[in-house]
C-alpha cells in the first residue's frame, strides 16, 4: 500500500485553500459518538472493533480540534472526516517493518537486515512457528532434548568441529565463550586485533563484561609468536584471536597465525578460540571472489573453538555459531549466561534450514541468496542496467540526467573492507547550471526513492545518486522497481 502523506496532515491542509472556504470553528466538529455512527466508519468498526476505531477517532477529532483553534480547518473539510479516519486506521495498522529494495551496492548491509533467507529457511520459519514443534524433545525417545541438537550434527559435518552450540548472535558467542573459559582469569589477545564491531561491542569491553582480564600483547601493527610465549603464565585461561574483518593494517605487519599459535597453546594446555566475524563455510576463491578464513580451516589448525555469524556470509539469520572441543563446547553450554543468550526457536528454524543446504554446495549459489548475489554474474547486471536506463531516466526527467556506469560494491558486515566488487548500475545527476542547489536536488532525489510504497535505498557519491543493481533481484524486484518509477515520477514532477 501507498504511505503517502496523511490527507488532514498539515501537508494536505495546505493544498484546500482556506480562502475559498469559510473556517470551521470548533463547536462544528462532531462528537465521537457521531462520527462513530457514520455508515463509513461502522464499517471500518466491523473490520478493526470498536475499542480502535474509537481511539483513532477520538485522536483525530483532538487533532482537528486544534487546526480549527488555529484557523487552519476548512469547514468543507469536515465532510471527508470519515475518509480521513479510515486513512488513519490504515496507517497506523501498517506494519513498521518493510521490505526495501537495496541499491548501495553493499550486499550484506546491517541496517537493512543483512543476509536474506533462503526461500527453504522462510518455508521452515513458516512450516513451524505457528505449531508447537520439538525444539526440546527428543522424538526418538520421547523425552526432553537439547534445542543444540537441532543443527549440531549439521555443524559439525560442515566444519568438522567435535561439538556445536549456538547463541543469539556473534557478539553473544564471543562473550560467552570468554566468560566461560577465562572468567576470573587471563585471555591473552594481540594489540593489533583489540577490535571495535560497531556500536559498542569493542573487544577490551567484552573482556571486562565476561569477567576476564585482558592481557595485551605485541604492538598494533606487529606481533610475534615468542609475545604470546612470554604472555603465557599461572592465571592464562586463554589466547584469543579477533579476525580484523572490518579494517586492515597494511605495510610493516606481523600476524601470528592460528596454525603457529595452536602447537604454543597446545603445549600450555591453554586454550585457543578464534572469532571470525563472518566466517565463510564455503571457500569464496572459487567464485573469484576474495577469500575469508573458514571455520573448517581453524579448526584443521588446531584452533579449539572458533566463532561466527550466522547473519553474514553463511548467509542465514542473526545467530552466533559456536564449533569445536567437546568439552570446551560443553562448559560453555553448562554456563549460566547460555540461558540468557540462547538462540530463540524462530532463527534455531531458519539456521537450521540454511545450514542444511550446505549439505548440497553445488547448488548453494542458487539457492543461498547471499551467495546468488555475491556471484552475480557482471555481465547480468549491466544488462539489467541497460534495460533499466530508459525507464529511470523517463521518471526522472528533465531534472536529472541517467547514465549507465561501472561501479564498486562491498560485501559489506565487516567483511573484506579493502575488497570490492565490480558492479554496475545507474547514475542520476542533477541538471543544474553549477554547483548550487546539488545537494538539495540529490536529498530530494534520495527522499523520493525512500518514500516510494516500496522503498529505495540508495547511495550518494561525488555529486551523484548511485543505484548499485547487484542487489536488484530480477526475478521479483525489478518488475517491482519498474512498476513504482510511475510514483517516482509523479514525487519528482
Ligand atoms: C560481526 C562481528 C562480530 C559480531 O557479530 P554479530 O553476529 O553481529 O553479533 C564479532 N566479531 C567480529 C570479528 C565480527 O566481524
Amino acid at each position: 500500500m501507498v504511505h503517502g502523506p496523511t490527507a488532514g496532515s498539515p501537508a494536505r491542509a495546505a493544498t484546500v485553500p482556506a480562502t475559498v472556504t469559510a473556517p470551521a470553528a470548533p463547536k462544528d466538529l462532531p462528537s465521537v459518538d457521531r462520527v462513530l455512527r457514520d455508515a463509513e466508519v461502522t464499517h471500518l468498526m466491523a473490520s478493526h472493533g470498536h475499542a480502535f476505531v474509537a481511539a483513532e477517532a477520538r485522536r483525530l477529532l483532538d487533532a482537528w480540534r486544534q487546526r480549527a483553534l488555529d484557523g487552519a480547518l476548512a469547514a468543507d473539510e469536515l465532510a471527508q472526516l470519515p475518509r480521513v479516519l479510515a486513512e488513519r486506521c490504515a496507517e497506523r495498522l501498517a506494519p513498521r517493518m518493510r521490505r526495501v529494495i537495496n541499491l548501495t551496492g553493499t550486499v550484506l548491509h546491517t541496517n537493512l537486515g543483512r543476509a536474506l533467507l533462503a526461500d527453504e529457511a522462510l518455508r521452515q520459519v513458516l512450516a513451524c512457528m505457528g505449531s508447537p514443534n520439538n525444539l526440546e524433545f527428543d522424538l526418538e525417545r520421547g523425552e526432553r532434548g537439547d534445542r543444540d541438537s537441532l543443527v549440531e550434527s549439521l555443524l559439525c559435518e560442515i566444519t568438522g568441529a567435535e561439538a556445536a552450540t549456538v547463541v543469539n548472535n556473534n557478539a553473544a558467542a564471543v562473550l560467552l565463550g570468554i566468560a566461560a573459559l577465562a572468567g576470573g582469569k587471563e585471555a591473552v589477545v594481540s594489540r593489533g586485533e583489540l577490535v571495535e564491531i560497531g556500536g559498542a561491542f569493542r573487544m577490551p569491553d567484552v573482556m571486562t563484561a565476561a569477567g576476564a582480564t585482558l592481557v595485551e600483547i605485541g604492538t598494533t601493527n606487529r606481533t610475534h609468536l615468542r609475545d604470546y610465549q612470554a604472555a603465557i603464565g599461572p592465571k592464562t585461561a586463554l589466547l584469543m584471536k579477533v579476525h580484523t574483518s572490518n579494517y586492515a593494517i597494511q605495510g610493516f605487519t606481523s600476524a601470528v597465525s592460528e596454525a603457529e599459535l595452536a602447537p604454543v597453546a597446545k603445549a600450555a594446555g591453554v586454550p585457543l578460540m578464534t572469532d571470525l566475524g563472518s566466517g565463510s563455510l564455503v571457500d569464496l576463491a572459487q567464485w573469484g571472489l576474495p577469500a575469508e578464513p573458514l571455520p573448517q580451516r581453524m579448526l584443521a589448525d588446531g584452533c579449539d573453538v572458533v566463532t561466527f555469524s550466522g547473519d553474514k556470509l553463511l548467509g542465514g539469520p542473526q545467530a552466533g555459531l559456536i564449533v569445536g572441543r567437546r568439552d570446551l563446547i560443553q562448559k560453555i553450554r553448562k554456563f549460566p549466561m547460555k540461558r540468557a543468550l540462547r538462540l530463540s526457536k524462530l532463527p534455531l528454524a531458519a539456521l537450521e534450514a540454511t545450514l542444511r543446504l550446505y549439505l548440497q554446495p553445488d547448488r548453494l549459489t542458487q539457492d543461498l541468496p547471499t551467495l546468488r548475489l555475491l556471484t552475480r554474474p557482471l555481465d547480468q547486471i549491466e544488462a539489467q542496467a541497460g534495460r533499466l536506463l530508459a525507464r529511470v531516466e523517463a521518471a526522472v526527467a528533465p531534472r536529472f540526467s541517467v547514465r549507465v556506469s561501472a561501479m564498486r560494491g562491498q560485501i559489506g558486515s565487516g567483511s573484506l573492507p579493502v575488497e570490492t566488487l565490480p558492479s554496475a548500475g545507474l547514475v542520476l545527476t542533477p541538471r543544474l547550471p553549477g554547483k548550487r542547489g546539488l545537494g538539495r536536488a540529490l536529498d530530494e532525489l534520495q527522499t523520493a526513492l525512500r518514500a516510494l510504497p516500496l522503498p529505495v535505498i540508495a547511495r550518494v557519491s561525488n555529486d551523484e545518486l548511485w543505484l548499485d543493481l547487484r542487489c536488484l533481484d530480477e526475478a521479483r524486484e525489478e518488475g517491482e522497481f519498474i512498476a513504482q518509477l510511475a510514483v517516482l515520477r509523479e514525487a519528482l514532477a
